[in-house]
């Protein structure tokens, strides 16, 4: 050990004139890394732009971004840093396409990996009778599905927003409406390419290195950089039926959803979200929704009550629209929707996975898609899910939501226990997420002081009320409550950290683990 130090300390002496980034902050970048041989790029200056996320609240000025070409960049500049072992205080954050909330895929006079530039391997699709695609961990999922496609196939479970990377959404699950029927996207991922916090370059799966492939999965950058990832594809619809309908009763709302998860011939799609204080047209910004019949839907009025929305899709290919029709009818019979709120629309099927990125278009025109997000996104164990939507939808947030409120149930079987990803111990659970955009001037109820207050009392109603409530792309600053977080399955978590990032070199801005320098 002692002989690792000396060479640590003296590497990082010999190497250590620091270099002035032109914000003026002096950083303790080595200059030994600007002689990487890189295939790549490392950038010293215009670090500000990188310095923020989609939460807009956090930014962490780094020393340095690594714009890599190559795996080989990524596993040179990690293990130069390794290298220079605990006296260092350096540290790496991967950054997909930086749609954390609370700075997660950020770091402090770090380096961040701008993975996007990675464009090895080049993606490339398998047909054949189990096809997947192998991509680039800086692929982002708008670009995968594009290019299967051409196949006519594409990956099986997706996350509402398409323009997020591979790495970003494996590194903390993936949920969206496929998830009750193929799980998250960690659950269908065959194999990976790592690089671990000593710089080593590591192809894992459920037969090779079995204990890095579930760690990372979900494991929220703590263990490796991913910059491969093997994707199971499956054959891909043409069209979808995409159809709303209201409800006024949460139980009657939920018990429809639970039974529509449980059944083996149902919707490819189902989620369900809340609607608080509003008239008129049922929709909202995550939707390009427009309803087949917007009359009728123009027409019904909620007259401000708080009304639950399910939202599901039947795929199918053109050539089976009969059939499509048959089964989207006998499927809605079985429903206890408020008649005469069936709301139908028809589009195509790429059109129906990128529907957010149309509200982002027109929101970045207006200049509210910038501002800050306090999301909340919470796992709610079935069995509680009535005790909370009667404290928070009828008692916490009843004048108005500040975005939407997605509700929708999932089946635990469907998760693989041996990843890292944490959620509630029931065979069904919800995900809640409070998708709150803040109006950056305001000190109202659409400020950002009032919705963390908000956030804070849903919080502090769960701890009382005891739900066995998980968060999703939890943010905490106290290792106690990472420590809480996981639960039972915090020694495995840090062991594995000790395993394949022992001076916790990577994704800082998880603050889970600090690099003691
Ligand atoms: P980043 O924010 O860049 O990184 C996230 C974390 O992963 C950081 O800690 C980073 O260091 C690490 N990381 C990034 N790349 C790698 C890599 N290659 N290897 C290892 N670690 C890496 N999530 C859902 O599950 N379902 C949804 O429906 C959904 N909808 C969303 C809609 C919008 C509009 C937004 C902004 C987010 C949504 N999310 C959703 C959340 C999203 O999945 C996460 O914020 C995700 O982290 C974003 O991916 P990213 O590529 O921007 O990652």
């Amino acid at each position: 050990t002692s002989i690792l130090v000396v060479r640590s300390i003296t590497l990082l002496l010999l190497s250590c004139t620091a270099i002035r980034t032109t914000v003026g902050v002096i950083s303790s970048i080595p200059s030994s890394l600007a002689e990487l041989p890189l295939d790549g790029h490392l950038s010293f200056d215009e670090l500000h732009h990188i310095a923020k996320d989609f939460g807009n609240r956090f930014q962490y000025l780094p020393s340095a971004i690594l714009y890599p070409k190559s795996v080989s960049d990524i596993a040179l500049t990690v293990e130069h840093i390794w290298q220079l072992g605990p006296y260092s205080d350096l540290t790496i954050a991967a950054r997909g396409h930086g749609h954390s909330l609370q700075g997660q895929s950020q770091t402090h006079r770090g380096i961040v990996i701008n993975m996007e530039s990675l464009k090895s391997p080049l993606m490339k699709v398998h047909r054949g009778k189990s096809p997947f695609v192998d991509v680039s961990g800086g692929e982002l999922w708008i670009n995968i599905l594009r290019e299967s496609l051409k196949y006519g196939l594409a990956p099986k479970s997706w996350t509402d927003y398409l323009h997020l990377t591979v790495g970003g959404t494996l590194s903390n699950g993936g949920i969206s409406g496929q998830a009750f029927r193929h799980g998250p996207q960690i659950s269908n991922v065959h194999q990976l390419e790592v690089i671990t916090g000593k710089g080593e370059v590591v192809k894992c799966s459920e037969k090779q290195n079995e204990d890095l492939f579930h760690g990372v999965l979900g494991g929220l950058g703590q263990f490796g950089i991913i910059t491969q990832a093997r994707i199971s594809l499956e054959p891909a619809p043409d069209m979808v039926k995409w159809i709303r309908v209201l409800y006024s009763d949460f139980e009657t709302f939920t018990r429809d959803q639970e039974r529509l998860i449980s059944e083996e011939n149902t919707f490819d799609y189902i989620e369900g979200f809340v609607i608080i204080n509003r008239t008129g047209l049922v929709n909202n910004w995550r939707s390009s929704f427009s309803p087949q019949d917007p009359i009728q839907a123009s027409e019904f009025k909620s007259e401000g009550r708080t009304l639950f929305c399910l939202e599901m899709a039947k795929y199918y290919k053109l050539s089976d629209l009969d059939t499509a029709i048959k089964e989207v009818e006998r499927l809605l019979s079985q429903l206890n929707y408020v008649s005469s709120t069936l709301f139908l629309s028809e589009v195509p099927y790429i059109e129906f996975l990128d529907r957010v990125h149309v509200s982002e278009i027109k929101l970045r025109s207006k200049g509210l898609w910038e501002v800050p997000h306090p999301w909340l996104n919470l796992l709610i164990p079935r069995s509680k899910i009535d005790i909370f939507a009667a404290e928070v939808f009828g008692n916490i947030l009843t004048d108005t939501s500040n975005g939407p409120i997605l509700i929708y149930p999932v089946n635990k079987s469907k998760w693989d226990n041996r990843t890292s990803v944490v959620i509630p111990e029931e065979d069904i659970f919800y995900l809640v997420a409070f998708l709150s955009s803040a109006i950056p001037t305001s000190t109202g109820t659409d400020g950002l002081k009032h919705i963390l207050t908000q956030n804070t009392r849903i919080l502090d109603f769960c701890e009382r009320a005891n739900l066995g409530v998980k968060q999703y792309l939890a943010h905490y600053t106290r290792q106690e409550d990472w420590k809480n977080h996981f639960g039972p399955h915090w020694e495995s978590f840090v062991q594995r950290k000790s395993a394949y990032d022992p001076l916790a070199i990577l994704a800082p801005g998880q603050q889970i683990f600090h690099k003691a320098a």
